[in-house]
């Protein structure tokens, strides 16, 4: 059944009002009929069974007919910090990412990122749409929460706001391996942060910084990684590990 996420405002005495995009992806896209069902999200953790009654170009309405609490989401938070990538391998990341589960991104620039932190009028339209590209993933993937996106931030702020276990893949790390700090990994509400790096990799500097702030350098085996590759293989092996994967 198709998903779509809405603004709580939209719920109103038992009755959705679908507005802006999933008004147009039920009446153009999909063309579907009133009296098909739709389950609709307003990520505030419900999800709602909606049988169509007007389906219009200018309106697409719909009844309540059950509500159940959402069951998609993560028990532990995860949190990727990404060194920004030209711009399909991150669009890859968020997308992946929200697939398998991460809570928040934040888009890290480091000292080696090709793509930078564009201006702020760029910057906006960007925005618009990598929050596309992780609600149509996480409708598709049936999360019941919407990942948040956070602005840009520098590498050394990036760092200073890691909480709970942090670990920072670095190709040129040869003792610990991220399989034994996930076996060391005691569930905390402060769930996990993964720092994964531009496709030049993190510098020397950066990866002391990141370990002077308590961030874990691990390696994730012999072979280099893309840094797309990287960072939705550590998401996948963290998922794993808080048996997130099944
Ligand atoms: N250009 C670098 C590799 C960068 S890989 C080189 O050729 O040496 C991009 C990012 O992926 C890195 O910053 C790191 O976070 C991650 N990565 C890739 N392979 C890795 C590995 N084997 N161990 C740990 N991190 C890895």
């Amino acid at each position: 059944m198709h998903r779509f996420f809405v603004d709580p405002s939209c719920i109103e005495n038992g009755h959705v009002s679908f507005t802006g995009g999933a008004a147009h992806q039920i009446s153009r896209v999909l063309r579907a009929r009133p009296g098909e069902q739709v389950v609709v999200l307003d990520d505030t953790g419900w999800k709602y069974l909606v049988r169509l009654d007007t389906v219009a170009v200018d309106e697409v309405r719909g009844s309540i007919e059950d509500r159940t609490p959402v069951s998609g989401e993560p028990r532990v938070p995860v949190t990727l910090y990404q060194a920004l990538l030209k711009s399909d391998s991150f669009e890859f990341v968020l997308q992946k990412g929200t697939e398998l589960g991460v809570s928040t991104f934040v888009p890290v620039q480091s000292s080696r990122s090709v793509a930078r932190a564009a201006s702020s009028s760029t910057d906006g339209t960007r925005a618009v749409r990598w929050r596309r590209i992780i609600q149509e993933a996480a409708e598709q993937s049936n999360r019941g929460r919407l990942p948040t996106l956070s602005p840009p931030v520098p590498f050394r702020a990036a760092i200073e706001s890691a909480a709970g276990l942090a670990v920072i893949p670095w190709e040129r790390e040869a003792g610990t391996g991220l399989k034994a700090v996930l076996d060391e990994y005691v569930d905390s509400a402060a769930g996990i942060s993964i720092y994964t790096g531009p496709e030049g990799g993190f510098t020397a500097d950066e990866v002391e910084q990141a370990h002077s702030s308590g961030i874990v350098p691990v390696t994730l085996g012999k072979r280099i990684l893309r840094a797309e590759t990287a960072a939705i293989a550590t998401v996948s092996a963290v998922m794993y590990e808080l048996g997130e994967l099944g």
